[in-house]
């Protein structure tokens, strides 16, 4: 037995212990907190200014994508940093990739201090269940096809990779999704075969599903709907078909262009655009053409997608092109080896055209080696490659180049190559030298003697010259939008 003062004694020498650490726990947490992170109002307003730097300095759709959802947590005076926060993978990324060093010089102008700007994901709330509607594979040829709302879950704004070639694209998407009817209604997106139209539309489709509850969502192709139409007039159930259409919250039509010259479906589709949009549902439409270059449209349709919002996809550079094959890769839980990295970029400098086509050879290269269970390498990668290598190098070549630049400005080919020097034939030549270095994989000693035994350097001068004027002038970056599109089609 224990004495009862020694008891008390020995509870009172604990309480005092535990106290002293407690007292000294709070001490030093409370120094960590002073310490580690400050946020007042001065710094509060130091950010916002920072804010309408950036404003002035991007497109709107990025501004309010990337940048109107990020949290200042405060800053950190002894390691000179600034923390912000989202709730958005995507923005993280993002932001490290492409605006770090914008948000930096940024924030250093507003401070008066350089921070090194640290953007973490905060954790969100566990959501509700989502509805996501389980995928229907049926595969076409042309890539991924789900009938009515079925929506392929794999395609949403967090494995969408943003470059420059779609940022315009994806900003306005995501708006749509956030905020249905609102601003951007009609939504047209169009761009090359692959590029990731369906993939955007099934983003918004899918975005909405899950975060407005209350919306119902329609997406079909333009084949769907006009099969279904011809179904229902060969059943008599025109009524239901209507009905089905025009009592949607969210239609997502892809591929409108398949509606060019069949008359019957052009008419039910404009019956249903007007009848949605007069109720004020938001309509998005796909094609692989701008509004403009749909000829056999009906001039009533055609003027209905003028005045809506487009948004165009460009083939993506060689850096987004790896971003989204180390996506993938990752994705399929494929292990990003130095090895990997090379079949990356090989891929990434063979496949310049089609994010499908990009994707298709590194399923090809992984299946290659599951089967054969052997590691990815860059010589077996090279071996399985060679023919979609040569496919692709050949697909675009300089003699199609050049008739395709002969045929825009109306110049002979025999001129181009020529040794003319008035402006009329040199500016359509440098238009076609740069092309071919862009397009196509040939030496710069290739193409200049191609061009009438012209100089390396004459080459290299005409693409530096072209670069900068697309990079100056909207006029010429649209002729070399439209040059690409159409030799892609070919
Ligand atoms: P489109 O409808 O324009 O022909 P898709 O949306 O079907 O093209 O895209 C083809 C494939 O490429 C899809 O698997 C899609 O997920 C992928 N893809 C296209 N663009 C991107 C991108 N920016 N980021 C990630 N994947 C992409
Ligand atoms: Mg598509």
């Amino acid at each position: 037995m224990i004495p009862f003062y020694k008891y008390v004694f020995h509870n009172f020498f604990l309480l005092i212990v535990y106290n002293f650490f407690a007292i000294i726990g709070v001490h030093f947490s409370f120094r960590r907190n002073e310490t580690i992170m400050k946020k007042n109002a001065d710094i509060q307003k130091n950010w916002e200014n920072t804010l309408s730097l950036i404003k002035d300095e991007v497109t709107a759709p990025a501004y309010d994508t990337w940048f109107s959802k990020l949290t200042l947590l405060g800053v950190e005076e002894k390691s000179k940093q600034l923390h912000l926060e989202t709730e958005r993978e995507i923005i993280v990324t993002q932001i490290n990739e492409r605006y770090i060093h914008l948000l930096e010089n940024m924030v250093s102008a507003s401070f008066d201090e350089n921070y090194r700007v640290v953007v973490s994901l905060r954790k969100k709330e566990p959501a509700e269940k989502s509805s996501v509607v389980p995928a229907l594979s049926q595969n076409t040829e042309e890539g991924d096809f789900f009938e009515e709302n079925y929506l392929n879950p794999r395609y949403n704004f967090d494995t969408f990779v943003v470059g420059n070639n779609n940022e315009f694209a994806y900003s306005v998407a995501l708006a749509v999704a956030e905020n249905p009817a609102v601003r951007f209604n009609p939504l047209f997106l169009y761009g090359g075969s692959g590029l990731g139209k369906t993939h955007l539309m099934h983003s918004i489709g899918k975005y909405i599903l899950d975060n407005h509850k209350d919306k119902n969502v329609l997406y079909v192709s333009s084949e769907m709907f006009t099969n279904e139409l011809v179904k229902a007039i060969r059943d008599h159930e025109i009524g239901p078909f209507k009905e089905k259409y025009r009592n949607t919250d969210v239609l997502l039509i892809d591929d409108i262009q398949f509606i060019e010259g069949k008359e019957s479906t052009q008419e039910e589709f404009f019956h249903t655009f007007n009848a949605l949009y007069d109720r004020s549902k938001q309509i998005v439409i796909s094609s692989d053409r701008s509004p403009s270059k749909l000829v056999n449209l009906d001039e009533r349709l055609t003027s209905r997608f003028l005045w809506s919002i487009t948004a165009d996809i460009q083939p993506p550079s060689y850096e987004t092109r790896v971003a989204i094959l180390t996506n993938k890769a990752e994705y399929e839980n494929i292990e990003i080896t130095e090895d990997v990295k090379m079949v990356i970029n090989l891929i990434a400098e063979k496949i310049k055209f089609n994010v499908r086509e990009l994707e298709g050879a590194l399923e090809r290269i992984i299946a290659f080696s599951s089967l054969l269970n052997r590691p990815i390498t860059y010589n077996s990668a090279k071996e399985i490659l060679s023919e979609l290598i040569t496919a692709a190098d050949t697909r675009i070549t300089i003699e199609a180049i050049k008739s395709e630049v002969s045929k825009k400005y109306g110049i002979s080919i025999k001129d181009m190559v020529s040794s003319k020097r008035n402006k009329e034939i040199v500016y359509p030549r440098q238009v076609a030298l740069y092309l071919c270095k862009e397009l196509t994989n040939n030496s710069l000693p290739k193409i200049g003697s191609s061009f009438g035994g012209r100089d390396h350097t004459t080459v290299l001068h005409a693409c530096k010259k072209i670069s900068a004027l697309i990079k100056e002038e909207q006029k010429v970056k649209e002729e070399i939008d439209e040059l690409i599109a159409s030799l892609n089609m070919q």
